[in-house]
């Protein structure tokens, strides 16, 4: 029976490949990938060769067809994104659903994403939370917040590091001065940095410093203390 396996890859330390990965990878017969030069690197680094096909969020809707039509003539077909879990605010979902569909066997290994221990370090219950990957830049955005200020669950949001300050200080605007945050920085890389307190500190801080790198926010819900 045919057989998608999502493999989830390293978002900073290469060290983070599970081996079960690595095994996954090397017995597959056709590999997808959000960048193949990204993932051929990754392939490189651990050894392996293998046919590495795009699939990437440009191509997503088009390919659908002939991409599942491929994963029923190979015996084990894997996706992965450029890092993290794929689908996880990465091409995936539309291909899952898709070879559900076609009654192809799914599974993802569990393995490195960065809103995990983004939230878990963020000293803010994880019991249960609400992500919200990246918001809308424009249309919807207001309407978002307005809604997640609300929200009584810990909320996780990915930013690009440009995006950030002007980001918090919508947070600020819409939750309120004293709302608390958590800006993670960096994760699993040299640089990785947690950034916790008020979110109006916190934004004065990276306007005095402004940051590089990848970046997840994690905001406090409501009336948590
Ligand atoms: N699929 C990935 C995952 O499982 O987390 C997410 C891919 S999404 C295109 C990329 C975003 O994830 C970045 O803009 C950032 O918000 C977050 N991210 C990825 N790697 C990170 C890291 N090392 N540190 C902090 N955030 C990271």
């Amino acid at each position: 029976m045919p057989e998608l396996i999502l493999v989830p890859t390293p978002i900073g330390n290469l060290d983070d490949i599970t081996l079960r990965a690595i095994k996954v990878l090397q017995s597959a017969d056709l590999i997808f990938a959000e960048d193949t030069r990204v993932t051929k690197k990754l392939l490189n680094h651990l050894g392996i060769q293998k046919m590495v096909m795009p699939f990437h969020a440009h191509n997503e809707h088009k390919v659908l067809g002939s991409v599942v039509d491929k994963i029923k003539s190979n015996e084990t077909t894997v996706l992965v994104s450029d890092a993290g879990t794929p689908a996880i605010s990465d091409p995936g979902f539309l291909l899952v659903r898709a070879a559900i569909e076609e009654g192809i066997k799914v599974s993802c290994l569990p393995g490195p994403t960065a809103l995990i221990p983004a939230l878990v370090a963020s000293g803010f219950p994880c019991d249960r939370f609400c992500f919200e990957g990246f918001l809308p830049h424009k249309k919807g955005r207001q309407t978002k917040l307005i809604q997640l200020a609300q929200e009584e669950r810990t909320v996780v949001l990915y930013e690009s590091p440009h995006r950030l300050t002007k980001c918090l200080g919508q947070i600020e605007e819409f939750f309120g001065a004293e709302r608390r945050v958590c800006v993670v920085r960096e994760l699993s890389k040299i640089y990785e940095e947690y950034k916790r307190g008020p979110v109006t500190e916190v934004k004065k801080w990276y306007e005095d410093h402004p940051p590089k790198g990848e970046i997840v926010i994690i905001i406090e819900g409501k009336d948590e203390k």
